[in-house]
């Protein structure tokens, strides 16, 4: 590791200098910063919060955290769940959330130039009103930006319209030694050497930070259907996203979930919506289907062709949702998963794995017979368009030392059967400080020795984000 050296009085003194009235130190820090969505990654408070409003100021501190080898950590809504945001030596956080201003739209380039701290939400509901979309759309409507693209956060529109990197066309990013760069351009195409943009997207705030993202927004689709389609088992549920893939029905989102999930979920929300009986048999998993397009006949022969694939499939039946109430009322027990099992869980862990759309099944399957044994209650839900599954740890019973033990050893197992199946251990969340051991087993030692290498040259004294992705502290 890496030697550091802890803030001084004399320090501090100097970042204030650089960002007048927004330094904090000691019990003017909120407790919330000591810990992302996932504290069983650790918790630890910076002995500095920095609340910058322009790159100028960024750049200012990071030149006097890289002189005297200061740790800096990144920080958007710190709504990340492995840990990444969390500052594991102390130092300086530099929180960008006060960046939050949505600068420009150039409706003829169909880009939009916003601040890293602007929510997801609000970059939402501000294209919504101009007939706008932007696509990426992850669980968590309040996060920034800026932590949107630092992870490369995927979402439910995935599966259609790609993941946070396929809306990102530049960004300015300040270094760790303080130096301000423009990465990428205006342009919908180029073939301009190495893409220096393409590795901040997804890099966790280890190799710089945002100060300003320029984003690709596309037309609204002006008609919206989703379907509830139960199953009686979650094998039947999976074995129909292929073939609904294959038909080219292009969903804008395709979630699969299990019974016991979706229950949670209601009681937590505390509204009823999905059907749990039918016809005397009880569901036991459901897909959550949306499709969208530009007129009504377009999107009601997809949701026609849907329904009768799905039913020749093996689906109990299908309701649609086709007013934005029932959208809404759809949607609403997906959107509460995390919180409904937080709210219910004293012990949590998740693994985010990314696998095969032909091996969904048989990988869940797997994850819950080896969860059994392991003596861990699973909890599952995920974007079954692209394979991204959401397989979450629960114990209510177990001491925190003997969850963490059991987990390990289920992640070991769980993340080895992924690799080998084709997939990778993170579809969306990243490495952060909680999956840095299952990614090197995942892409090996040279990949990760050349992500190291990457590091090294954007940040040659390895103060940005210590502990986090290809750079462990342990
Ligand atoms: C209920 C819930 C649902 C979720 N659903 C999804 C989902 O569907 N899909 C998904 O992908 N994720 C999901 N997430 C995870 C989380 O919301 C995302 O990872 C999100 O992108 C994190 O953004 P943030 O602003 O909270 O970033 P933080 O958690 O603060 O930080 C995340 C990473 O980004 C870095 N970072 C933040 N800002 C900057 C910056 N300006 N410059 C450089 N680095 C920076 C941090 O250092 C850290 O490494 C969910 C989380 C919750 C709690």
């Amino acid at each position: 590791m890496a030697q550091y050296n802890q803030v001084t009085p004399e320090i501090i003194e100097q970042l204030k200098l650089a960002a007048p009235d927004h330094v904090f130190t000691g019990a003017d820090i909120n407790e919330d910063y000591m810990r992302d969505e996932m504290p069983i990654y650790g918790k630890k408070m910076p002995d500095v919060l920095i609340q910058p409003l322009t790159t100028e100021e960024i750049s200012a501190v990071m030149k006097i955290c890289n002189e005297n080898l200061i740790p800096v950590t990144p920080r958007g809504a710190g709504t990340g769940l492995v840990g990444a945001s969390v500052a594991m030596l102390g130092g300086v956080m530099i929180d960008t959330q006060k960046m939050n201003q949505i600068l420009e739209y150039d409706l003829d380039n169909m880009i939009v130039r916003v601040q890293p701290g602007v929510l997801l939400n609000d970059l939402a509901e501000d294209c919504t009103r101009q007939g706008l979309l932007y696509p990426p759309d992850p669980g968590e409507k309040f996060a920034c930006l800026g932590g949107n693209v630092s992870t490369n956060a995927g979402g439910m529109r995935a599966v259609k319209y790609g993941a946070t990197r396929d809306y990102v066309r530049a960004m300015k990013v300040v270094l760790p030694t303080g130096e301000v760069v423009d990465f990428g351009a205006q342009v919908s195409k180029t073939s301009t050497g190495y893409s220096l943009l393409n590795l901040m997207i997804g890099s966790e705030g280890t190799l710089g930070i945002i100060t300003e993202l320029t984003l690709k927004i596309i037309p609204a689709p002006k008609v919206v259907v989703s379907l509830v389609v139960p199953f009686l088992d979650l094998e039947t549920a999976i074995a129909t996203v292929p073939k609904i893939k294959n038909a080219q029905l292009d969903p804008q989102a395709l979630e699969f979930m299990e019974r016991e999930i979706v229950l949670s979920s209601e009681r937590f929300i505390g509204k009823s919506t999905f059907p749990k009986e039918m016809d005397g048999q009880e569901v036991g998993a459901y897909l959550l289907i949306t499709f969208d397009g530009k007129t009504e006949d377009e999107v009601m022969a997809k949701v026609e062709e849907c329904c009768e694939l799905v039913l020749s499939a093996g689906a109990i039946d299908v309701l649609v949702a086709d007013s934005p109430t029932k959208i809404r009322d759809a949607w609403a027990a997906r959107s509460g998963f995390l919180e409904a099992i937080e709210a219910e869980t004293k012990l949590l862990d998740e693994c985010d794995v990314v696998v095969p759309i032909t091996k969904i099944a048989e990988f869940l399957n797997f994850a819950n017979a080896y969860g059994k044994e392991c003596g861990l209650e699973i909890k599952s839900f995920g974007h079954a368009g692209d394979g991204n599954l959401h397989i979450y740890q629960c114990s209510n019973d177990l001491e925190e030392e003997e969850f963490k033990k059991r987990v390990d050893k289920y992640f070991n197992v769980l993340y080895k059967q992924a690799t080998a199946i084709g997939g990778l251990v993170s579809g969306e969340h990243g490495i952060g400080r909680g999956k840095i051991k299952y990614l090197r087993e995942c892409i090996g030692e040279t990949s990760v020795n050349l992500m190291y290498g990457i590091k090294k040259v954007f940040d040659p004294n390895l103060i940005l984000n210590p502990g986090k992705v290809c750079y462990p502290l342990e």
